[in-house]
């Protein structure tokens, strides 16, 4: 299991009984799903390296001292006049005090709390404005040429920027319009300037300040060096764009070792987590936030989803159609392995049970999950659709004994995930509604008779079980020799008043007995069995 291969690589090539786990964002607008990858995956690996003894802190950062560069359609246009200023020193677009980015981040962080995620959360404002990036900043104005030569002979950058940081306006509060034009140990001259990005005008202020406690900050790439020099980090992992030859992690990574004097972290580059499909990319336009993944799967599901696949497989996760269904399969067999509940046959097999067993133990949201009855989903979502039938006891009788506490629990999160499902995803022929009246249908004489015969054989018992019910079906449709399209139509159409359905014998045997009765005897009109 991927996880287990990272930890095994780390332990191996960097001996350590601390490691320090790290990911970062900047807060700029509603965060979306893509970045809860990035989370799992930290926060697996710490997970892993705790599990081998060695204490491994989650930090996540909020890189909340970053210019805003653009604005989200949801936040009011009158916000484009803070273009350029730290998102930290931004209002909340809903108001209530906090920061632009407070608000944006603890939105992100309710989210990975839902999955079981706990990282320790800094903002980097914070650590600019109480002095510890002071050090790197020094470091930074005194050996800037060599930091821009870096980034120049790393990335091919042919930027004129000649200082690796930003300083603070101190007549507009704009910090991504800024440009050092001297340093002289103790102040920096700099210029706030109109034109020097395109998404936000500066005043253009010329100033001398100093750069120190939050009076700067570096620029992106020295940024990211410099938080892995101060914080310690020992592992970071960071999604594909910015692992690209010559891109931001290669630059970083240089600066990191030739001026920063610390060792780059365990990189793991990982590839792009997409949540869309053509529901949810109509309504919902470019990018689903992350708090959207959990209004569809459960916190153990939405984790599972990017434990299941290797790092360096995309997911395009697609709630429509039979994706939930079959994850939830997934899940089942994962958790199966995990209780112990198969056994393998070959050592081939025993690979492929330990591995579901591993992305079962790493999709756990909440400490030790409770080994519990796990009936299958799309059944759930079947039987939720009966009437008369409670799925609770269906599920004590499949399991052959009484539900326990942990049964109930499992249950009652199938059952609101295929609520959900059934209710904005699911195809047609999941979702079905048996109509209390028949409906006006339009059936062949051979479709009436068949309806009869189905009538006489139902009679025929006080209590019919699924399968039997079922045989009888087939074994009637054979002898008129009815296509099975014809035959099974003619019960969903008397039924559900569409031509397709649930399988027939499990359906017509959950409901009233003497409802399915009184239903043959009215739609075969007349037609003597
Ligand atoms: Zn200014």
């Amino acid at each position: 299991m991927w996880v287990d291969v990272i930890v095994e690589d780390i332990l191996a090539t960097r001996p350590a009984d601390r490691y320090v786990v790290n990911d970062a964002k900047s807060p700029s607008g509603p965060i979306h799903v893509g970045s809860l990858r990035g989370v799992v995956l930290h926060d697996c690996v710490a997970r892993g390296l705790q599990a081998r003894g060695r204490q491994a802190p989650f930090l996540y950062g909020f890189d909340d001292y970053d210019p805003m560069d653009s604005r989200p359609a949801s936040v009011p246009a009158e916000f484009d006049r803070y273009l350029g200023m730290p998102l930290s020193e931004i209002p909340s677009p809903v108001g209530g005090g906090a920061s632009y980015a407070r608000y944006f981040g603890l939105g992100f962080a309710e989210v990975w709390t839902k999955i079981g995620a706990q990282p320790e959360i800094y903002w980097t404002s914070e650590m600019y404005k109480s002095g510890r990036f002071n050090d790197a900043i020094r470091i930074a104005l005194d050996r800037a040429d060599e930091l821009i030569q870096i980034d120049r002979e790393i990335s091919g950058s042919q930027k004129a920027e000649r200082h690796p940081i930003q300083p603070l306006c101190e007549s507009c509060g704009r910090i991504g319009t800024t440009v050092v034009t001297g340093w002289d140990g103790t102040l920096v001259a700099y210029e706030c300037r109109p034109d020097k990005v395109a998404w936000a005008r500066g005043c253009g202020h010329h100033g001398r300040r100093s750069p120190l406690d939050g009076g700067s900050k570096l620029q992106y790439k020295a940024e990211w060096a410099a938080k892995w020099w101060i914080l310690g980090v020992s592992v970071e992992g960071a999604g594909k764009d910015h692992m690209t030859k010559g891109g931001s992690h290669d630059v970083a990574a240089v600066m990191c070792e030739r001026v920063f004097g610390c060792r780059t972290p365990v990189p793991i580059p990982y590839e792009w987590f997409l949540v869309g499909g053509r529901k949810m990319s109509t309504s919902k336009g470019v990018g689903v936030p992350a708090g959207e993944l959990v209004e569809i799967l459960r916190p153990e599901l939405a984790r599972f989803l990017m434990v299941r696949p290797h790092y360096r497989q995309q997911i395009n996760f697609d709630p429509s159609g039979e994706t939930v269904p079959t994850l939830y399969d997934e899940y089942d067999r994962a958790a199966a392995a995990y209780f112990g509940e198969v056994e393998a046959k070959t050592p081939a097999e025993a690979d492929l049970l330990r591995d579901h067993s591993r992305t079962f133990y790493f999709s756990r949201a909440d400490g030790e999950q409770a080994k519990a009855y796990r009936m299958r989903f799309a059944k759930v979502a079947y039987l939720m659709q009966m009437p008369s039938v409670t799925v609770e006891e269906v599920a004590a009788q499949e399991k052959g004994g009484p539900l326990t506490e942990a049964d109930r629990v499992e249950l009652r999160a199938r059952m609101e995930d295929a609520r959900r499902w059934l209710q904005s995803y699911a195809p047609d022929q999941y979702r079905f509604q048996v109509l209390s009246q028949l409906p006006a249908v339009d059936l062949t004489p051979a479709q009436r008779e068949f309806l009869a015969h189905l009538g006489t054989i139902v009679a025929e018992r006080d209590h019919w079980d699924g399968e039997a019910l079922h045989e009888r079906i087939h074994a009637l449709k054979n002898e008129m020799r009815l296509p099975p399209k014809d035959a099974f139509g003619s019960i969903y159409l008397a039924f559900l008043g569409k031509a397709s359905g649930p399988q027939a014998g499990w359906f017509l045997a959950s409901l009233d007995r003497g409802f399915v009765l009184a239903r043959l005897r009215e739609v075969s009109g007349g037609v003597r069995a």
